[in-house]
C-alpha cells in the first residue's frame, strides 16, 4: 500500500517507473556500505555531543550579540566546542570568515611572512586557491606579498610522492598545504590515515613546518580528521559539512594556539585578535548546525554512494568507483560530453525544494578559469552541503554531485538526473 504510494508520487513527479526500478536494484546492493556510514555517523554524533557537553554548551550561547563583541559567550564556547571536537588547543569560528576559500586564504596569509615559501604536496589546489596563492596573478595575493609558492604532485595512483617532497622542502619552506578532497579534479580523495603519514614524514623533515589541511568537504566522512594524525591546522568552510546546512555563513580554523591566534589578528586586527568579532545572532544556527552535521553527511554519503553505483553500472567513469571507500562527500561523474553534465544538473535542480522550476546554465564564475553550471535549489545560497552539482564546463566533463540534507533527497536528486540523461538519449535503461 504505502509502497504503491510511493511509487505514484515518484511518477507524479517526473521519474518513470524504468528508472525507479533501476534505482531500487542499485539500492538494494548497498546494504552493507550504508551500515557502515552509519556506524560512522554514530561514533561522531557522540563526539559532536560530547564536544558541547565538555564545553558546558547552554541557552545562553545562542543570544544575540551586536557591535564589538567583546565577550561574545555563545562564539568563545562555540570555539571551545570545535577545539575539543576535533583535538586542537583552539579555534577561530566565525560569521566574519565568509567561506571557505576565505578562511583558507586567512590561516595562509596570517601564518607566512615576505621570504616565507609555501608548499603544497598534494598537487593542484583548489580553483579558487589559485588566485588567493597567485598561480594565477591577482590583486592582494600572497605572490604580491613576497611569498613563493612550489607544489609536488601526487604520484598517478594518487600517493604522496615523499622523495620529490624531500626535496622540495628548502629553507623558505614554512607552510606545508595539503588538501584532503578532490576539489574539481578527478584524483582520488586522500585519506585521514593517508594525510597522517605525510604530515609524519614532513615533521621528520623540519618539526617546524605548519602542516595546513584543507579540510572542505571531508569533516565527519571519517572517525578521525586531519588534526588528530599531526595537522597544524584544519581549515574549511561552514556552508559545508560542519555547518549541517543550518550556518547561514561561515569558516572555521582549528589548530594549534600559536596559528590560530595568528589567524585571529588576521582577521580582526593585532593587538585585538580574538577578543572582537559579534556573532549577530547566527551562534544557534552554527551549534545547531554542528549537532546534525554527523547525520547530514551520513545522507549525503549514502546519495554519493548510490550515484556511484548507478553511473558506474552505466559504463560512465566515476571517482571514487562504487565500492572503494569514502573520504569526502564529492562523487565526480564523467560523461565526455558536456550535453552529461548539463542533463545531469537539470535533473539536481528539478529536485530541489526551493528553486526547482529554473533551469541551470553554465556561466563564468569568479575565482573559476572556464564556464561553469551549478545546480543547487538550496536554502542558503549556494550552499553544498544541501543536494548540488558544479560542473566546469572544460574536458574530461565531470560533474561533480555532492550534499543533500538527507538520504532521501539524495536519492530523489540521482534519479531525477538519471530521467533527465536517459531523457536526453545519454543512457539506456
Ligand atoms: C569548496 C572548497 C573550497 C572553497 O570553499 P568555498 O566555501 O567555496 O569558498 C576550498 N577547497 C576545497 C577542497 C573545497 O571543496
Amino acid at each position: 500500500m504505502l509502497k504503491e504510494l510511493t511509487d505514484r508520487m515518484y511518477e507524479s513527479m517526473g521519474v518513470s517507473a524504468k528508472v525507479l526500478a533501476f534505482g531500487k536494484k542499485t539500492e538494494a546492493g548497498l546494504a552493507d556500505r550504508f551500515q557502515e556510514i552509519d556506524r560512522v555517523a554514530e561514533y561522531n554524533q557522540l563526539k559532536v555531543i560530547k564536544g558541547m557537553q565538555d564545553a558546558r554548551v547552554s541557552a545562553e550561547c545562542f543570544n544575540y550579540v551586536s557591535g564589538y563583541g567583546y565577550n561574545d559567550f555563545g562564539r568563545d564556547t562555540l570555539e571551545e566546542v570545535y577545539a575539543n571536537i576535533f583535538h586542537t588547543e583552539a579555534a577561530l569560528v566565525r560569521p566574519q570568515i565568509t567561506c571557505g576559500t576565505h578562511a583558507l586564504a586567512l590561516a595562509l596569509s596570517a601564518n607566512l611572512r615576505p621570504g616565507d615559501e609555501l608548499l603544497s604536496i598534494s598537487g593542484k589546489p583548489y580553483d579558487t586557491l589559485e588566485e588567493v596563492i597567485g598561480i594565477r596573478p591577482s590583486r592582494g595575493s600572497l605572490a604580491e606579498y613576497g611569498i613563493t609558492y612550489r607544489q609536488v604532485e601526487l604520484t598517478p595512483e594518487g600517493e604522496f610522492d615523499l622523495e620529490a617532497i624531500r626535496e622540495a622542502v628548502g629553507k623558505q619552506t614554512k607552510v606545508v598545504a595539503i588538501q584532503r578532497s578532490k576539489g574539481y579534479l578527478t584524483r582520488p580523495t586522500l585519506s585521514v590515515e593517508k594525510i597522517g603519514k605525510a604530515i609524519a614524514f614532513v615533521k621528520a623533515l623540519r618539526p617546524d613546518l605548519i602542516c595546513m589541511v584543507d579540510n572542505c568537504y571531508g569533516e565527519f566522512v571519517e572517525v578521525l580528521e586531519p588534526s588528530d594524525v599531526g595537522a597544524d591546522m584544519v581549515v574549511g568552510s561552514l556552508i559545508k559539512n560542519p555547518g549541517g546546512g543550518l550556518a547561514p555563513i561561515g569558516g572555521y580554523i582549528a589548530g594549534t594556539r600559536e596559528c590560530i591566534e595568528n589567524c585571529a589578528v588576521r582577521l580582526t586586527s593585532p593587538g585585538l585578535g580574538k577578543e572582537v568579532g559579534a556573532s549577530l545572532g547566527v551562534m544557534k544556527d552554527f551549534f545547531q548546525g554542528l549537532f546534525l552535521a554527523p547525520t547530514v553527511v551520513s545522507g549525503a554519503l549514502k546519495g554519493a554512494v548510490f550515484a556511484a553505483n548507478i553511473y558506474e553500472a552505466l559504463g560512465f567513469a566515476v571517482i571514487p568507483n562504487g565500492t572503494e571507500s569514502r573520504h569526502d562527500i564529492i562523487q565526480a561523474v564523467e560523461f565526455g560530453d558536456p550535453k552529461g553534465v548539463i542533463a545531469f544538473c537539470e535533473g539536481i535542480q528539478a529536485a530541489a525544494p526551493v528553486d526547482s522550476y529554473v533551469t541551470p546554465e553554465p556561466w563564468a564564475m569568479p575565482g573559476y578559469d572556464s564556464d561553469v553550471i551549478m545546480a543547487a535549489g538550496a536554502f542558503v545560497q549556494g550552499s553544498s552541503i544541501e543536494l548540488s552539482a558544479d560542473g566546469p564546463i572544460k574536458p574530461p566533463y565531470a560533474v561533480y554531485f555532492q550534499g543533500g540534507l538527507t538520504w532521501d533527497h539524495a536519492r530523489f536528486g540521482i534519479l531525477k538526473s538519471l530521467q533527465k540523461l536517459a531523457d536526453a538519449g545519454m543512457v539506456t535503461l
